[in-house]
Protein backbone atom coordinates (compact mmCIF):
# COMPACT_ATOMS: atom_id res chain seq x y z
CA UNK A 1 0.00 0.00 0.00
CA UNK A 2 2.51 2.05 0.61
CA UNK A 3 4.95 1.61 -2.46
CA UNK A 4 2.70 3.82 -4.73
CA UNK A 5 3.39 6.93 -2.80
CA UNK A 6 7.56 5.97 -2.17
CA UNK A 7 7.41 5.78 -5.89
CA UNK A 8 5.67 8.94 -6.17
CA UNK A 9 8.07 11.08 -3.93
CA UNK A 10 11.60 9.07 -5.90
CA UNK A 11 10.35 10.43 -8.91
CA UNK A 12 9.88 13.64 -7.64
CA UNK A 13 13.79 13.43 -6.21
CA UNK A 14 14.84 12.36 -9.65
CA UNK A 15 12.79 15.18 -11.34
CA UNK A 16 14.35 18.05 -9.46
CA UNK A 17 17.69 16.03 -9.35
CA UNK A 18 18.35 17.25 -12.80
CA UNK A 19 17.52 20.95 -12.62
CA UNK A 20 19.50 23.98 -12.01
CA UNK A 21 19.52 25.56 -8.67
CA UNK A 22 18.20 28.74 -7.64
CA UNK A 23 19.25 29.19 -4.73
CA UNK A 24 20.32 32.91 -3.79
CA UNK A 25 24.04 33.16 -3.46
CA UNK A 26 23.43 36.52 -1.41
CA UNK A 27 25.57 37.72 0.21
CA UNK A 28 27.82 36.84 -2.40
CA UNK A 29 25.53 37.81 -4.94
CA UNK A 30 23.09 40.52 -4.18
CA UNK A 31 19.87 40.30 -5.22
CA UNK A 32 17.97 41.89 -7.50
CA UNK A 33 15.17 43.97 -5.99
CA UNK A 34 12.19 45.35 -7.79
CA UNK A 35 11.76 48.96 -7.57
CA UNK A 36 9.54 48.97 -5.23
CA UNK A 37 10.97 47.29 -2.35
CA UNK A 38 10.71 48.84 0.86
CA UNK A 39 14.23 48.40 2.31
CA UNK A 40 14.63 51.24 4.25
CA UNK A 41 12.94 54.77 4.75
CA UNK A 42 14.96 57.83 3.40
CA UNK A 43 14.47 61.80 4.49
CA UNK A 44 14.53 64.16 2.07
CA UNK A 45 15.60 67.38 4.47
CA UNK A 46 15.39 70.10 2.26
CA UNK A 47 11.82 69.01 1.10
CA UNK A 48 10.60 68.88 4.98
CA UNK A 49 8.46 71.50 6.22
CA UNK A 50 8.10 70.20 9.84
CA UNK A 51 4.09 69.51 9.10
CA UNK A 52 3.94 66.67 11.40
CA UNK A 53 1.55 64.74 9.02
CA UNK A 54 3.78 61.99 9.12
CA UNK A 55 4.59 61.66 12.33
CA UNK A 56 0.55 61.73 13.84
CA UNK A 57 -0.32 59.03 11.20
CA UNK A 58 2.10 56.48 12.19
CA UNK A 59 0.75 54.16 13.74
CA UNK A 60 3.54 52.51 15.69
CA UNK A 61 4.48 56.18 16.99
CA UNK A 62 8.12 55.61 15.76
CA UNK A 63 9.06 58.84 13.96
CA UNK A 64 10.49 61.34 16.62
CA UNK A 65 9.98 65.48 15.20
CA UNK A 66 11.63 68.16 16.91
CA UNK A 67 11.66 71.77 15.43
CA UNK A 68 11.61 75.59 16.36
CA UNK A 69 10.68 78.55 14.87
CA UNK A 70 12.79 80.80 12.93
CA UNK A 71 12.19 84.70 11.86
CA UNK A 72 13.14 85.44 8.56
CA UNK A 73 13.55 89.54 8.34
CA UNK A 74 11.09 91.03 5.66
CA UNK A 75 12.50 91.63 2.29
CA UNK A 76 11.21 94.74 1.52
CA UNK A 77 10.09 98.30 3.49
CA UNK A 78 7.47 97.88 5.08
CA UNK A 79 7.27 94.46 4.76
CA UNK A 80 6.04 91.88 7.73
CA UNK A 81 9.03 89.47 9.02
CA UNK A 82 7.91 86.03 8.25
CA UNK A 83 8.46 83.00 10.26
CA UNK A 84 9.70 79.26 9.72
CA UNK A 85 9.81 75.76 10.77
CA UNK A 86 13.44 74.62 11.36
CA UNK A 87 13.76 70.89 11.76
CA UNK A 88 16.37 70.09 14.42
CA UNK A 89 15.43 66.37 14.29
CA UNK A 90 13.93 63.37 12.53
CA UNK A 91 14.20 59.86 13.52
CA UNK A 92 12.76 56.86 12.82
CA UNK A 93 12.71 53.72 15.35
CA UNK A 94 12.98 50.58 12.92
CA UNK A 95 13.19 48.57 15.65
CA UNK A 96 9.13 49.53 16.23
CA UNK A 97 8.88 50.54 12.80
CA UNK A 98 6.45 48.04 10.47
CA UNK A 99 7.20 49.43 7.17
CA UNK A 100 3.18 50.27 6.54
CA UNK A 101 4.15 53.13 3.89
CA UNK A 102 1.49 55.30 5.32
CA UNK A 103 4.49 58.16 6.45
CA UNK A 104 5.44 58.41 3.06
CA UNK A 105 1.85 58.36 1.61
CA UNK A 106 0.93 61.09 4.17
CA UNK A 107 4.06 63.27 3.14
CA UNK A 108 2.73 66.21 1.35
CA UNK A 109 5.86 67.39 -0.14
CA UNK A 110 7.84 63.93 -1.10
CA UNK A 111 10.21 64.15 1.96
CA UNK A 112 10.10 60.54 2.95
CA UNK A 113 10.98 57.90 0.33
CA UNK A 114 11.54 53.99 0.02
CA UNK A 115 15.13 52.37 -0.64
CA UNK A 116 15.46 48.85 -1.56
CA UNK A 117 18.62 48.80 1.08
CA UNK A 118 17.80 46.09 3.70
CA UNK A 119 21.85 46.06 4.90
CA UNK A 120 21.26 46.99 7.99
CA UNK A 121 20.77 45.05 10.68
CA UNK A 122 22.51 46.18 14.13
CA UNK A 123 23.34 44.23 17.01
CA UNK A 124 22.06 46.28 19.21
CA UNK A 125 18.56 47.15 18.85
CA UNK A 126 18.79 50.80 20.21
CA UNK A 127 21.06 51.09 17.09
CA UNK A 128 17.66 50.91 14.96
CA UNK A 129 17.08 54.63 15.75
CA UNK A 130 17.96 56.36 12.82
CA UNK A 131 18.76 60.26 13.00
CA UNK A 132 18.13 62.46 10.23
CA UNK A 133 21.71 61.94 9.20
CA UNK A 134 21.39 58.60 8.78
CA UNK A 135 17.78 58.93 6.92
CA UNK A 136 19.36 60.98 4.62
CA UNK A 137 22.05 59.38 3.68
CA UNK A 138 19.88 56.50 2.50
CA UNK A 139 18.43 58.84 0.05
CA UNK A 140 21.99 57.84 -2.69
CA UNK A 141 19.93 54.67 -3.16
CA UNK A 142 16.59 56.11 -3.58
CA UNK A 143 15.84 54.37 -7.30
CA UNK A 144 14.78 57.20 -9.32
CA UNK A 145 10.47 57.50 -10.17
CA UNK A 146 9.41 55.28 -13.28
CA UNK A 147 8.77 57.48 -16.76
CA UNK A 148 5.37 58.51 -17.41
CA UNK A 149 3.68 55.97 -19.53
CA UNK A 150 3.47 58.21 -22.44
CA UNK A 151 -0.76 57.18 -23.19
CA UNK A 152 -1.44 58.21 -19.32
CA UNK A 153 -3.63 61.70 -18.78
CA UNK A 154 -1.90 64.80 -18.55
CA UNK A 155 -0.88 65.44 -14.43
CA UNK A 156 -3.81 67.66 -12.78
CA UNK A 157 -0.61 70.09 -12.09
CA UNK A 158 0.29 70.60 -15.76
CA UNK A 159 -3.15 70.53 -16.89
CA UNK A 160 -3.85 73.51 -14.36
CA UNK A 161 -1.02 75.26 -15.62
CA UNK A 162 -1.83 75.26 -19.19
CA UNK A 163 -5.79 76.31 -18.85
CA UNK A 164 -6.35 79.39 -19.59
CA UNK A 165 -7.03 82.55 -17.46
CA UNK A 166 -10.17 83.80 -17.01
CA UNK A 167 -10.57 87.23 -18.55
CA UNK A 168 -7.63 87.20 -20.99
CA UNK A 169 -9.54 86.84 -23.89
CA UNK A 170 -8.27 84.94 -26.91
CA UNK A 171 -4.73 84.62 -25.55
CA UNK A 172 -4.35 81.96 -23.02
CA UNK A 173 -2.32 81.43 -19.93
CA UNK A 174 0.72 79.76 -21.41
CA UNK A 175 0.57 82.46 -24.12
CA UNK A 176 -1.31 80.83 -26.99
CA UNK A 177 -2.18 83.43 -29.57
CA UNK A 178 -5.30 83.40 -30.77
CA UNK A 179 -7.21 80.82 -32.25
CA UNK A 180 -4.10 78.67 -31.20
CA UNK A 181 -4.11 75.63 -28.26
CA UNK A 182 -5.37 77.07 -25.25
CA UNK A 183 -6.89 80.38 -27.13
CA UNK A 184 -10.12 81.04 -25.42
CA UNK A 185 -13.20 81.92 -28.00
CA UNK A 186 -15.55 85.05 -27.00
CA UNK A 187 -18.77 84.48 -25.12
CA UNK A 188 -22.13 85.52 -26.83
CA UNK A 189 -24.69 86.41 -25.31
CA UNK A 190 -27.91 85.48 -27.02
CA UNK A 191 -31.23 87.50 -26.40
CA UNK A 192 -34.24 85.34 -25.10
CA UNK A 193 -36.99 85.06 -27.27
CA UNK A 194 -40.35 86.80 -26.22
CA UNK A 195 -42.02 83.91 -25.68
CA UNK A 196 -39.71 83.06 -22.76
CA UNK A 197 -39.13 85.99 -21.60
CA UNK A 198 -41.31 86.89 -17.99
CA UNK A 199 -44.19 88.60 -17.95
CA UNK A 200 -43.66 91.89 -15.81
CA UNK A 201 -45.67 92.06 -13.18
CA UNK A 202 -48.62 94.88 -13.00
CA UNK A 203 -47.88 97.27 -10.69
CA UNK A 204 -49.65 97.11 -7.45
CA UNK A 205 -53.20 99.70 -6.77
CA UNK A 206 -52.08 102.29 -4.13
CA UNK A 207 -53.54 101.73 -0.61
CA UNK A 208 -55.74 104.93 0.28
CA UNK A 209 -54.63 107.03 2.85
CA UNK A 210 -56.03 105.30 6.25
CA UNK A 211 -58.47 107.98 7.48
CA UNK A 212 -57.79 109.26 10.70
CA UNK A 213 -60.24 108.74 13.67
CA UNK A 214 -62.90 111.83 14.56
CA UNK A 215 -60.93 113.52 17.49
CA UNK A 216 -63.31 112.84 20.63
CA UNK A 217 -64.98 116.45 22.00
CA UNK A 218 -63.74 117.57 25.56
CA UNK A 219 -65.53 116.20 28.51
CA UNK A 220 -67.82 118.75 29.68
CA UNK A 221 -67.54 117.83 33.62
S1 LIG B 1 6.39 52.81 7.68
FE1 LIG B 1 4.54 52.87 9.01
S2 LIG B 1 5.27 52.22 11.02
FE2 LIG B 1 7.11 52.74 9.83
S3 LIG B 1 7.53 54.89 10.33
FE3 LIG B 1 6.22 54.91 8.50
S4 LIG B 1 4.10 55.06 9.27
FE4 LIG B 1 5.42 54.45 11.00
S1 LIG C 1 4.96 64.70 6.55
FE1 LIG C 1 6.77 65.14 5.28
S2 LIG C 1 7.04 67.37 5.42
FE2 LIG C 1 5.67 66.77 7.10
S3 LIG C 1 7.03 66.45 8.87
FE3 LIG C 1 6.78 64.44 7.86
S4 LIG C 1 8.52 64.31 6.43
FE4 LIG C 1 8.34 66.47 7.03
Amino acid sequence: MRMPGLVKGLAVTLGTMGRRSVTQQYPDVKPELPPRSRGVIALLEENCTVCMLCARECPDWCIYIDSHKETIPATTEGGRDRQRNVLDRFAIDFSLCMYCGICIEACPFDALHWSPQFEYAEVDLLDLLHEKDRLGGWMASVPPPPALDEKSAEPAEIAASNKPTRGTGLVGAGGAAAGGPGARMPRTVRPRPAAARPEPEPPEPESPEPESPEPEPPDAT
